[in-house]
C-alpha cells in the first residue's frame, strides 16, 4: 500500500514518472489534468467549466477539484494505494485533502517534489505530445512515438495540448510560482517532503524516486 503525491513545476516530467511508478508499485495513477481533459472531451458540465481555465493556463477553482479527488481515491481500485499527479495544486487543496485523510484514518507515504529549473523546462514542454485516447505522454525529441502522430500503445492520435503552447506555458509557470510552490513548504513543515533532481534523464529520475519509495 502506498499513497504518494508528485509535485513539481509544469513540464518536470510528473506524468511520465507517474505512469512508471504506478506500474511498478501496482497503484492507481490519478491525474486531475487527465480527468479534466476527459470531461472536456465528453462535454460534461464539469468539462465545460474547467476548459475556460485550462485553455488559459489557469487553475480550475478549488471547489471543483477537492471532492472529485476525494471521491476518486475512495473507490475500490485505490485499495492498494494511489499516486496523485497534478493534485494538490494549492495550499487550500492540500489542507482539504489532509482533513480528508485524517477523517478516513489514512496517511500519505511521501510527497515527491521533482525540481527542474524553468529554462530547462520551456523547450521540454513545447515539445510535449500526448495520446488523445489513452493519455500516454510523448516528446518530439526525447520520446517520440514509433510512428509520428500515432500512439504506440493504443493507436490513438498523438497531439499537442492547447495548454502546452508557449503563451499558455508561460502563464502556467507564473501560476505554479504563485499558487503551487507554497506547497513545498507546506509538506516540508510536516516532514513529508522529498526533493528529487528532475534535470537528470527520465530513467535516472525514476530510479531516484524508487530508491526513495522503497520496495
Ligand atoms: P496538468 O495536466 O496536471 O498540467 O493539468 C492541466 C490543467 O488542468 C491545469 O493547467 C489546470 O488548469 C487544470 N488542473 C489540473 N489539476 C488541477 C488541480 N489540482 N487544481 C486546479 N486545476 C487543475
Amino acid at each position: 500500500m502506498k499513497r504518494v503525491v508528485l509535485l513539481g513545476p509544469p513540464g518536470a516530467g510528473k506524468g511520465t514518472q507517474a505512469t512508471r511508478i504506478a506500474e511498478k508499485y501496482n497503484i492507481l495513477h490519478i491525474s486531475t489534468g487527465d480527468i479534466f481533459r476527459a470531461n472536456v472531451k465528453e462535454g460534461t458540465p464539469l468539462g465545460k467549466k474547467a476548459k475556460e481555465y485550462m485553455d488559459q493556463g489557469l487553475l480550475v477553482p478549488d471547489e471543483l477539484v477537492c471532492d472529485l479527488v476525494e471521491d476518486r481515491v475512495s473507490k475500490e481500485d485505490c485499495a492498494n494505494g494511489y499516486l496523485l499527479d497534478g493534485f494538490p495544486r494549492t495550499v487550500f487543496q492540500a489542507e482539504h485533502f489532509d482533513a480528508f485523510l485524517e477523517r478516513t484514518g489514512a496517511q500519505l507515504d511521501k510527497t515527491v517534489d521533482i525540481e527542474v529549473a524553468e529554462d530547462i523546462l520551456l523547450p521540454r514542454m513545447i515539445g510535449r505530445r500526448v495520446c488523445r485516447q489513452c493519455g500516454r505522454p510523448y516528446h518530439v525529441l526525447t520520446m517520440p512515438p514509433k510512428v509520428e502522430g500515432v500512439c504506440d500503445v493504443c493507436g490513438g492520435e498523438v497531439y499537442q495540448r492547447a495548454d502546452d503552447r508557449e503563451e499558455t506555458v508561460l502563464n502556467r509557470f507564473r501560476v505554479y510560482q504563485e499558487q503551487t510552490s507554497p506547497l513545498i513548504e507546506y509538506y516540508q513543515k510536516s516532514g513529508r517532503l522529498a526533493v528529487i533532481d528532475g534535470s537528470k534523464t527520465p530513467g535516472e529520475v525514476f530510479d531516484d524516486i524508487c530508491a526513495l519509495l522503497g520496495e
